[in-house]
């Protein structure tokens, strides 16, 4: 079998834009980092925050990574961006709380790393391997994760209308599948709950054109896809399976997920990894 190597971007990418929950402004720049580095924040007070399950301080509305002095909010799109466009290693530096929500999706940041290119480092890729079928169950939220030969995410979602059933099931994942398919999808919120979001001190940034809003009778404004909010959870799900530190070797039915079951089944995923390197 033909070995597959690790990539990182062939140069330092930069975009700027408001925050979705905090609405502040910032500047995220993803640089080329080493072969088995992973995905790493450099936050605003200069520490280094890895990646990785253990990392997630909240998975309230987004996934916030922190250090011991510092933490930094939605950084799902940017790592779903990394994972979707076959990118194994790059440092994410960000000046302020928050990953900028650009235009709701991951495409900007797709955009971005397309433009700069890959770079490939002689090093085999890291990657997942199920010795049999993994499933977890939260109440009526299900992941079940398959062993495949390329990382596939198939999604169901049930909402009140207009969202309703929707059922996605992706090819196997490539750069070009992904920027086409997955990318372009803008996060959702339903406009009954603004009031409490903003009560929380959360979507202070949102507006129509970071996010689809969904009303009782319709959606504000034009959906880029008909399924458009559930190929949205995919993007959010290949974002938090991005904190797994090595390519996933597997394919996903998520039903009704979200991201404390998604980081969990990470957490749980990477575990044996992680004791078979230290044993090393
Ligand atoms: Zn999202």
């Amino acid at each position: 079998m033909e070995v597959e190597y690790q990539h990182t971007l062939a140069r330092e990418i930069s975009l700027s834009g408001v925050g979705l929950h905090t609405g502040c402004h910032a500047t995220v720049t993803i640089a080329p980092a080493p072969a088995n580095a992973g995905f790493s924040f450099v936050l605003a007070d200069g520490s280094r925050v890895p990646a990785t399950p253990d990392a997630v301080r909240s998975t309230v509305r987004c996934t916030r990574l922190g250090s011991a002095t510092a933490a930094v909010n939605t950084v799902e799109h940017v790592l779903a961006a990394l994972l979707g466009m076959d990118v194994d290693n790059a440092q994410i530096v960000v000046d302020g709380e928050e990953i900028p929500i650009m235009d709701g999706s991951a495409l900007p940041f797709a955009q971005a790393i397309a433009e700069a290119g890959r770079r490939e480092q002689r090093v085999p890729r890291r990657m997942l391997h199920l010795r049999a079928p993994f499933w977890r169950r939260d109440g009526d939220k299900v992941l079940v994760c398959v062993p495949a030969p390329r990382f596939k995410v198939n999604f169901f979602v049930a909402f009140p209308p207009p969202v309703g059933n929707q059922f996605f099931e992706s090819q196997p994942l490539t750069p070009d599948y992904f920027l086409r398919e997955i990318a372009p999808n803008r996060t959702f919120g339903f406009r009954s709950e603004v009031e409490t979001l903003y009560s929380q001190g959360l979507a202070r940034g949102g507006s129509l054109d970071n996010a689809v809003v969904i009303d009782r009778d319709g959606y504000l404004g034009p959906l880029r896809f008909p399924d458009e909010i559930v190929r949205h959870k995919v993007l959010d799900l290949i974002g938090d399976f991005a904190l797994l530190g090595s390519y996933p070797c597997c394919e996903v039915i998520a039903l009704k997920s979200g991201h404390a079951l998604h980081v969990a089944a990470a957490r749980e995923l990477r575990a044996p990894l992680a004791a078979a390197a230290s044993a090393r």
